[in-house]
C-alpha cells in the first residue's frame, strides 16, 4: 500500500507585509521547520516571496507562489511567470483558486496552460477545484469537479501526474466557517482519486496527494485528514497565525 506524505499549504492570500510574512515564517520554522514527516509550505502574496524564501532556509518549510502566468516572459503587465518564480526558489504554486477563477476569470482553459507551464518549470502545482453552494444544491458537485479535474489535467503525462497535488475546496467552505463533513470530504476524494486512475492508471494515481479546503482548523482538522484520501489541507485563515497553522502541521503529522 503506498502512503503519501502529508501536505500541509498555507494560503496567505492577500495579507502580510513582506516584514510580517517573515515574522510568521520564522515562528513557523521553530516550531515545525525539521518537520520531515509531513510537507510544509507557505504560501505569502508576491511581494514577501523572496524575504519568505530567506526566512525558511535551511529547514524543511517549502514556498509556494499563489498565482502565476503560464508564458515565461513578456508584455504582460502586472503577472509573474514560473521562471521568476523558480529564481526565487519557489517549489508550489496555487493554480485555479476559486477566488482566481470568480474574481479574475480564469477558467479551466487558462489554469491549464498554468499548469503544464508550472510542471515543464519543474515547480509543484497545487490544482484547486470544488463546487459552489448552488452547484452543491442542485446535485452538480461531482460532475462539476470532474469537468474542472479533466479540463485542468489535459495534457499532463502520467510521470507528471505526481508532481501535482489537487485541492479539493468547496466553494461555500472557504473562510466562512462552514466545513464539509468528513463524508462529504471523502466522498468528492474518493471521486477525484477514480478520475485520477482513469487518466493516469492506479500506481501514478495513488501517488497524488489530494488536500480538503475549505474552513480547516485544528479542531476539524484530526477527523478530516484521518479519511483515506485527504492527503493534507490548504488552509487560508488559519494559516495566517504560527499557532493554529502549527497546530495543523501536528495534527497532519499524527494523522500518519
Ligand atoms: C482557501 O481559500 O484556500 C481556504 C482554504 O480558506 P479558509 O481556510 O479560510 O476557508
Amino acid at each position: 500500500m503506498i502512503t503519501r506524505k502529508k501536505i500541509i499549504a498555507g494560503n496567505w492570500k492577500m495579507n502580510k507585509t513582506s516584514a510580517d510574512g517573515v515574522a510568521l515564517v520564522r515562528d513557523i520554522v521553530a516550531a515545525v521547520g525539521k518537520q520531515a514527516d509531513v510537507e510544509v509550505v507557505v504560501c505569502p502574496p508576491f511581494t514577501g516571496l523572496e524575504a519568505a524564501g530567506k526566512a525558511l532556509e535551511g529547514s524543511n518549510v517549502r514556498l509556494g507562489a499563489q498565482n502565476m502566468h503560464h508564458e515565461a516572459a513578456g508584455a504582460f503587465t502586472g503577472e509573474v511567470s514560473a521562471p521568476m518564480l523558480r529564481a526565487i526558489f519557489t517549489t508550489h504554486v496555487i493554480l485555479g483558486h476559486s477566488e482566481r477563477r470568480l474574481y479574475f476569470g480564469e477558467t479551466d482553459e487558462t489554469v491549464n496552460r498554468k499548469l503544464l507551464a508550472a510542471l515543464k518549470n519543474q515547480l509543484r502545482p497545487i490544482f484547486c477545484v470544488g463546487e459552489t453552494l448552488a452547484e452543491r444544491e442542485s446535485g452538480a458537485t461531482l460532475k462539476v469537479v470532474q469537468t474542472q479535474v479533466e479540463r485542468g489535467l489535459e495534457g499532463v503525462g502520467k510521470d507528471h501526474a505526481p508532481s501535482v497535488t489537487v485541492a479539493y475546496e468547496p466553494v461555500w467552505a472557504l473562510g466562512t466557517g462552514k466545513v464539509a463533513t468528513t463524508e462529504q470530504a471523502q466522498e468528492v476524494h474518493a471521486f477525484i482519486r477514480g478520475l485520477l486512475v482513469k487518466l493516469f492508471g492506479e500506481p501514478a494515481a495513488q501517488k497524488v496527494r489530494i488536500l480538503y479546503g475549505g474552513s480547516m482548523k485544528p479542531s476539524n482538522a484530526p477527523e478530516l485528514l484521518a479519511q483515506k484520501d485527504i492527503d493534507g489541507g490548504l488552509i487560508g485563515g488559519a494559516a495566517l497565525e504560527a499557532r493554529s497553522f502549527v497546530e495543523l502541521v501536528n495534527a497532519a503529522a499524527a494523522a500518519r
